[in-house]
């Protein structure tokens, strides 16, 4: 089996990354798998520059090891392309029809934004700005790498069943899923960069670790398994 971890570069990690880093590395190492990590960095506006080797040093540092290299979604363009192409000869996707008369007016350049039909509520698989959804880069990704096991937050929940649906019109194979759940703050809000989540304390690795495998209900024995070098 493959699991892998899939961070944002838009900043540092906090304790919510290191839950769900921790949730699909445990899922992988206690099975004799492999964990792969993908830097998901195509959104360019929302990039912070260096969060991504401070995310990989963060990670080392936590005594994460992954196997392979790490594969940076901003290189895949042609492999999204070609999926879109796909969706586009079988007639699953349509353009943004921008000659609609909206309030205020759509902006996007006509044949930029495409949109895939689905049941519950079309949604992009590429925006008005040229850029390729999550949701299309994520299923071309998971297949390309071979996961088998996808363990992550459960603010992805709805993300999921999109992403089968796609893996079906794509004719990729789908992983098993688990959503493990949200590490909120004192506000009762998911932690994240909006909700200012302080980054993941370096000098206190044994003890998030502990926190975060008590926030999973994992054993400890299995940390000093899993983290031989704690
Ligand atoms: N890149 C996404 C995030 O940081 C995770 C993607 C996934 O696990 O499918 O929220």
């Amino acid at each position: 089996m493959t699991g892998r971890f899939a961070p944002s570069p838009t900043g540092p990690l906090h304790f919510g990354s290191l839950v769900t880093a921790v949730a699909s590395y445990v899922d992988a190492r206690s099975k004799g798998g492999c964990w792969l990590i993908r830097m998901e960095d195509l959104d360019a506006p929302r990039n912070v520059p260096g969060a991504d080797t401070d995310i990989l040093r963060t990670l080392k540092h936590f005594g994460f090891e992954w196997d392979g290299p790490v594969i940076c979604q901003s290189t895949r363009l042609d492999a999204y392309r070609e999926a879109l192409d796909r969706l586009r000869r079988d007639g699953h996707v349509y353009p943004c029809s921008c000659t609609r008369t909206t309030t205020p007016p759509c902006t996007c350049k006509t044949g930029d934004r495409w949109r895939v039909r689905y049941p519950e509520g079309d949604f992009t698989v590429r925006r008005a700005d040229g850029i390729y959804s999550y949701q299309l880069a994520v299923v071309v990704d998971d297949a390309f790498q071979q996961v088998t096991d996808v363990v992550r937050g459960a603010d992805l929940l709805e993300s999921t069943p999109r992403q089968i649906h796609l893996q079906k019109l794509l004719g990729l194979p789908t992983p098993r899923y688990r959503h493990v759940p949200l590490a909120l703050n004192e506000s009762g809000e998911k932690l994240s960069k909006q909700t200012l989540a302080p980054p993941l304390d370096l000098l206190c690795k044994q003890e998030l670790l502990a926190e975060a495998f008590r926030f999973l209900s994992l054993p400890g024995s299995q940390r000093e398994e899993i983290f031989p070098s704690l």
